[in-house]
């Protein structure tokens, strides 16, 4: 194949565009980028090594080296990673593979990205980084285990087009060439690039190397100095970073920045997690996790295609980032990284679905992450709550299909109601310790938003009585209904379904002889009302439900309420 100039798709182009031009006030983040994108190639190419020699051809360590040129005004990442093909280099590349990222493009063109740079941190542009110091980037690439003349020769000038053509290379992986702008040409700078790779990069699992020269001055065997011997220029392959994996090592070792960088590593996101669950897990199981609760929910949180968030790591080797047992999908914006001593190196996806450890692994993290909400719920109410308005949708799939965790979820909860303001919640809990005297059910309404509920004259009664009503305004509530129809021994019932009206046994009888009363003295009435409305309705009876309206609609005990009625219309069944 000769060189050929291909575009960058659409998409492709507006990312550089935002990223040159309106993003990443700290540009030292390219570099960041690059060897994380370096880690995972060389992750991927040990891992297929269980299955397949071939790929190792002699250089069975994994290796990042960083090689700057002062003269060309070049800084080159090179990697014995995993490499790529042709057709990868442009599926990866030159297209945007995730279809969800389309989407969330346009929305981001109606947000002002300048002032909000989190929107496309939580996307992680990656590679097109470089084009914030470089105005030329060359990738020169081999896929592992494939012939040497098969290589593949990059380059773009960020400016809508690249080029593309066959380049032979003796080694695995890929090596990418920044000519840098000539007021990005600190980046050739030994020590500036010492701290960008301490800074960011330091628990990368693999050396990532610097040729450095020093002048010394020569010694004698026993270390003595020579007198008149003048100075002897050296030049070294220096390791930069520390390769400590952060997870390993105990708390009390690990800063609050380390744990930062690192959460920005595996999570692709732009700020500070919301919180950090590190632990351990001995006995049956042993292991040690490192999570993170983000701050916001990423934009592919509702896409079947998203990214896991959780990797798995057998002693120290990475595994696979899509294990889709380690954490239930209600947990699914958890980020982080879970190492396990009890599973062997070459664990195949097939073992990883059946495995018993992983089973272990799952409970015990679902049970830490649990427990670490519910402590926030009690002492951090900010963060929690924070949290919650993020991804307590999420969170309320598992009332659902968590059997096992319900109760521990219900917890979780929270709700606006007819005595939270605006804006705040409360739990069940807290509800349930507020009940009147004489109270024995939890009530709620669901509908589209508090505004809309507050208004209903279903409402009336309990608000003479002073009995609190939760607003239940997301859709999903309706299926958390469902699943939680109790709580604390008390039923939760719906303010607008079947005969729900809150009175003592007393009041009951007493409303029953009222209402036979009026029965006889409106039945003309009711049945001329039945009558007119025909078909529409079921029933018209006389309520002691209203104090001021003059009617309203209730449904069925056991039928649709007017809100699921709305949902059910809205997906068309
Ligand atoms: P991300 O890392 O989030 O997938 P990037 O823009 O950083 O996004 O990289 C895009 C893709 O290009 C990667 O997913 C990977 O498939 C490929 N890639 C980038 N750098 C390398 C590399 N050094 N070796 C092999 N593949 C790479
Ligand atoms: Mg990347």
């Amino acid at each position: 194949m000769s060189k050929s100039t291909k575009k960058f798709e659409t998409e492709v182009q507006q990312l550089l565009d935002l990223v040159i031009h309106s993003l990443y006030s700290n540009k030292d983040i390219f570099l960041r980028e690059l060897i994380s994108n370096a880690s995972d190639a060389v992750d991927k190419v040990l891992f297929e090594s269980h299955q397949n020699a071939a790929v190792i051809e002699g250089e069975p360590e994994g290796k990042i080296k960083l090689i700057t040129d002062k003269e060309a005004g070049t800084i080159t990442i090179r990697d014995n990673g995993v490499g790529m093909t042709i057709e990868e280099v442009e599926k990866n590349i030159g297209t945007i593979a995730h279809s969800g990222t389309k989407a969330f493009l346009a929305n981001l063109k109606e947000q002002n990205v300048a002032e909000h740079p989190e929107l496309i941190g939580q996307f992680g542009v990656g590679f097109y980084a470089s084009f914030m110091v470089a105005d030329r980037v060359t990738l020169v690439t081999r896929r592992a285990g494939h012939d040497k003349a098969a290589g593949v020769r990059w380059e773009s000038t960020g400016d809508g087009t690249y080029t593309v053509e066959e380049a032979a290379k003796e080694t695995r992986g890929t090596e990418i060439t920044l000519h840098l702008k000539e007021e990005m040409k600190e980046y050739l700078d030994e020590w500036k690039i010492r701290s960008i790779v301490r800074k960011y990069s330091d628990y990368v699992q693999y050396p990532i190397v610097m040729d450095v020269t020093r002048t010394e001055v020569p010694k004698g065997v026993n270390g003595e100095e020579i007198e008149g011997a003048g100075t002897i220029e050296k030049t070294v392959e220096e390791t930069l970073n520390s390769m400590k994996a952060i997870w390993a090592r105990s708390k009390s070792e690990v800063t609050e920045e380390e744990y930062e960088e690192f959460y920005k590593h595996v999570s692709h996101d732009f700020e500070k997690p919301l919180k950090t669950i590190h632990y351990s897990a001995e006995g049956v199981s042993e292991f040690k996790a490192l999570l993170y609760l983000p701050a916001h929910k990423p934009f592919d949180l509702f896409m079947p295609e998203r990214k896991k968030g959780v990797q798995l790591y057998v002693r120290r080797v990475f595994i696979t980032d899509s294990c889709e047992q380690l954490i239930p999908d209600y947990l699914r914006f958890v980020k982080g990284v879970v190492d396990s001593s009890d599973l062997p190196l070459n664990v195949s996806r097939e073992i990883l679905q059946e495995d018993v450890q992983i089973k272990r692994i799952q409970k015990s993290l679902v049970g830490k992450i649990i427990s670490t909400l519910a402590e926030m719920r009690e002492k951090e109410a900010d963060d929690y709550l924070a949290f919650y308005r993020e991804f307590g949708q999420v969170l309320k799939e598992g009332v659902h299909f968590d059997y096992a965790n319900r109760e521990k979820l219900q917890d979780l909860l929270l709700f606006e109601s007819t005595k939270t303001e605006a804006g705040t919640f409360t739990s069940l809990k807290e509800y349930v310790e507020r009940m009147p005297e004489g109270q024995e059910e939890i009530y709620f309404i669901t509908g589209t938003s508090r505004a809309a509920l507050e208004q209903s004259p279903h409402l009336e009664i309990f608000r003479k009585k002073e009995y609190e009503v939760l607003f239940l305004t997301d859709p999903v509530d309706e299926w958390v209904v469902q699943g939680v129809t109790e709580y604390d021994g008390k039923k939760l019932k719906a303010v607008d379904r079947g005969d729900v009206i809150p009175a003592t046994e007393e009041e009951k009888k007493e409303q029953e002889a009222k209402r036979e009363e009026a029965a006889k003295q409106y039945g003309d009435l009711l049945s001329f009302v039945k009558e007119k409305l025909d078909a529409r309705v079921k029933e018209v009876r006389l309520s002691s439900r209203l104090t001021d309206s003059a009617c309203c609609l209730v449904a069925d005990e056991h039928g649709l309420n007017a809100n699921m009625e709305r949902i059910l219309r809205a997906m068309n069944q």
